[in-house]
């Protein structure tokens, strides 16, 4: 058995890894990379192999960093089947229908006001190309092992991180590979607990927080309350940037689980996504995958996706109409980092208020709108207007869909290595260097194994 990288192999983005066994060869997700606009053009170069050559894609889990670039993959000729978890399939096409949008949109736009001699703009991929590629998705169900081709058989385990997430264990050539996907913390609301693997010939594991502990959950959840409380009382509105898929369906859970305490029945609480409302209906779904903790609340609190006071907003004029509530409005809007959507007008008419409370609960990346809020900016630009910034600005820190470096140790600490090790082989990926260089200096300590640190082209065999 022989892994080749091609991303997501020093950086966060773009997870892109294949497998050469029993004379196949099979893709472990095929995702974007994102950031920059240099870093994106990266997504339309040429495959460092042949679409058409490969017999299988499998697929962790439905983040568009791990799928976004599976469009592509078929239009460039790959007609294998594409493997996947049953709620991620059903996540898959919500996920890309929703990225062909903005691709096309952009080139669109692009095209519109381009000068003459510059060449035009081309959309990533459409939405005809997420058609044929979801043609070739194939749902498996969770902890089932599965011949997926004539050598080759693959399990999907629970990696706790996303509705769907899995582990990918591998067996082709009397070797066993496991790819960790993207884990989530123990505790991840909703979701179980990633699965423990019994054992390995080779591991890749993710490293994104490799270098970090998280802070207590518990905490950051009473913090949560407190705000709430601060914002009732100023008489404001919440404003609270979130992803469509994890977080806006996490928030919702604590409101339902915290209902009476934090006296949430005097809000009015808006899911103005019209891509989280559909997702909700993707978790409605497979609700058996939930851990008991949230089967718990299902069944004594009110429904998180049903609360009395929860409204999702679908049209445009209605996400508008939003703006003309004075108080005591939660509003749960995309992106989660505040540099597209429609959080944007939500912040164009409020945030210059004192009484209104913004609240970020995930990760800003350098360079976005929401960056530049945490960091304290008196000033922004939306939509071509510069607005001042009175509101009041939160970061709960706590809330994190990846496991830290406690986490990583204790997953790949589980592991037993195949031929009768105590440890297998490791490779880290999807993480930078900083982060998976501690994480292979905590593990080269603990467990003596030396870690490599995938780089595209790298080959290792097993
Ligand atoms: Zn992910």
């Amino acid at each position: 058995m022989r892994v080749h990288f091609h991303g997501a192999a020093g950086e966060v983005t773009g997870s892109l890894h294949e497998v050469e066994a029993a004379g196949r060869r099979v893709l472990l997700d095929c995702g974007m990379i994102q950031g920059s606009p240099e870093a994106e053009r990266r997504n339309a170069e040429v495959f460092s192999f042949e679409p058409a050559a490969l017999d299988a894609l499998v697929i962790s889990h439905a983040h568009i960093d791990h799928i976004g670039r599976v469009p592509l993959l078929v239009r460039r000729g790959f007609r294998a089947p594409i493997y996947a978890q049953q709620a991620t399939a059903d996540l898959m096409p919500i996920m890309l229908m929703d990225a062909a949008s903005i691709s096309e949109g952009d080139a669109e736009r692009h095209n519109r006001y381009r000068r003459a001699g510059e060449p035009e703009a081309q959309p990533l991929f459409t939405r005809e190309d997420v058609t044929a590629a979801m043609e070739l998705v194939r749902p498996l169900p969770y902890d089932t092992r599965a011949t997926i081709l004539p050598g080759v058989d693959i399990a999907f385990r629970e990696a706790g991180h996303i509705l769907g997430s899995s582990s990918v264990e591998l067996w082709a050539d009397e070797r066993k590979l496991v790819f960790s996907g993207d884990l989530g913390p123990k505790g991840t609301p909703i979701l179980r607990d990633p699965a423990d693997i019994d054992r390995a010939d080779l591991v890749l594991m993710e490293s994104t927080y490799g270098d970090r502990l998280h802070r207590d959950r518990a905490e950051t959840i009473r913090e949560l309350g407190d705000i709430l409380d601060t914002a009732w009382r100023d008489g404001g509105n919440v404003l609270i940037p979130a992803f469509a898929v994890g977080r806006s369906q996490e928030l919702l859970y604590w409101f339902a689980r915290h209902w009476d305490e934090w006296q949430l029945s005097r809000w009015h609480i808006f899911l103005d996504s019209p891509m989280a409302a559909k997702v909700v209906s993707i978790y409605d779904r497979h609700a058996d995958l939930f851990d008991e903790d949230a089967q718990r609340v299902w069944r004594e609190k009110p429904n998180p996706f049903r609360l009395p006071n929860l409204h999702f907003t679908q049209s445009r004029e209605e996400s508008m109409a939003i703006n003309r509530i004075e108080r005591g409005a939660i509003v749960i809007a995309g992106s989660g980092m505040a540099n597209a959507g429609r959080i944007l007008h939500h912040f164009r008419h409020r945030l210059d208020r004192r009484q209104t409370h913004v609240v970020f609960v995930g990760y800003q990346a350098e360079g976005t709108l929401g960056r530049r809020l945490v960091d304290g900016a008196k000033w922004v630009r939306i939509h071509g207007r510069d607005v001042r910034v009175n509101a009041q600005r939160h970061t709960v820190g706590g809330l994190s869909a990846h496991t830290d470096q406690r986490g990583l140790m204790a997953w790949y600490g589980a592991i037993a290595g195949g031929d009768g090790t105590r440890h297998p082989p490791l490779a880290l990926v999807h993480g930078e260097d900083r982060a998976r260089e501690a994480l292979a200096g905590e593990i080269g300590d603990t467990y003596g194994v030396q870690a490599t640190l995938a780089r595209p082209g790298v080959v290792l065999d097993v």
